[in-house]
């Protein structure tokens, strides 16, 4: 997860303790809280990227993701670790019928709108094009909706990134998720999202003053999804 304000009701109800990093990771933000398997539940790492300490805000966006996900990975090695999921919010459009609150879970892959390299071969590299878990059966059951969710460095949507994502038929804006997944890849585990909706791209409203008056909303039902999916997940293993 990428903001502590989207990560803290969820980690309040999985009862997520503090773990200390290890020590190749001191440097590095991010926060690995774990915690432990229940009846229904499987054990899990809730990492969140951290604040920055140069700014004192929140390290949102696609680097820190990525470093986020190597520490994971590497302090719990691919055949301890099941599903990587993204977690965190986003923006949808009223065009393709999102409403603020939706959720959704990634699928059928994760794509980046703001890498444009206009060479062959680096041009499929920065798109991305990484495949979703197949987590359509437990969204389905949940009430949640599907679509390719596409990852920028930027929180506004300029004129290049518009045309990039109609192209791409994405239906979630945000800024981690292709970062996690290309990481998850190179570990060879699985990797799903799961997004909240604060904000409507294509609504007068802007993005920044709908985000802030729905992140307390969309943080909570970040926590009811992801509880519920991790009961399943459970469920099934
Ligand atoms: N902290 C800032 C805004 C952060 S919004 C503020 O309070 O104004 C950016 C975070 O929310 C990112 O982690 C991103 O993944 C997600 N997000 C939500 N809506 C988004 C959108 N429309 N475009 C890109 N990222 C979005």
């Amino acid at each position: 997860m990428a903001m502590e304000a989207e990560a803290a009701p969820l980690g309040e109800a999985i009862g997520a303790f503090r773990s200390e990093s290890p020590p190749w990771a001191r440097a590095l933000p991010c926060r690995l809280d774990v915690a432990p398997a229940t009846a229904s539940r499987p054990e899990v790492v809730l990492a969140v990227n951290g604040i920055d300490p140069r700014t004192g805000v929140d390290c949102i966006g696609s680097t820190a993701a990525a470093l986020t996900t190597q520490t994971v990975l590497t302090a719990y090695p691919g055949d301890e670790i099941d599903l990587v999921l993204s977690v965190g919010t986003a923006g949808g459009w009223s065009r393709l019928g999102a409403d603020i609150g939706d959720v959704y879970m990634a699928w059928d892959r994760f794509v980046s709108h703001d890498r444009r390299i206009d060479i062959p071969g680096f041009d499929a590299f920065a798109r991305g094009d990484l495949p979703a878990a197949d987590l359509r059966h437990h969204a389905a059951a949940l009430g949640c909706r599907t679509g390719i969710v596409t990852t920028g460095d930027s929180l506004d949507e300029s004129p290049d990134d518009q045309e990039r994502i109609r192209a791409s038929g994405a239906e979630v804006k945000e800024m981690e998720a292709a970062a996690v997944a290309w990481v998850a890849h190179l570990h060879g585990v699985p990797v799903g999202a799961v997004k909240a909706i604060t904000d409507l791209v294509d609504s007068p409203v802007s993005t920044s003053e709908q985000f802030t008056a729905n992140l307390a909303a969309a943080a909570q039902s970040l926590r009811e999804t992801t509880l519920a999916l991790l009961d399943r997940l459970g469920a099934d293993s």
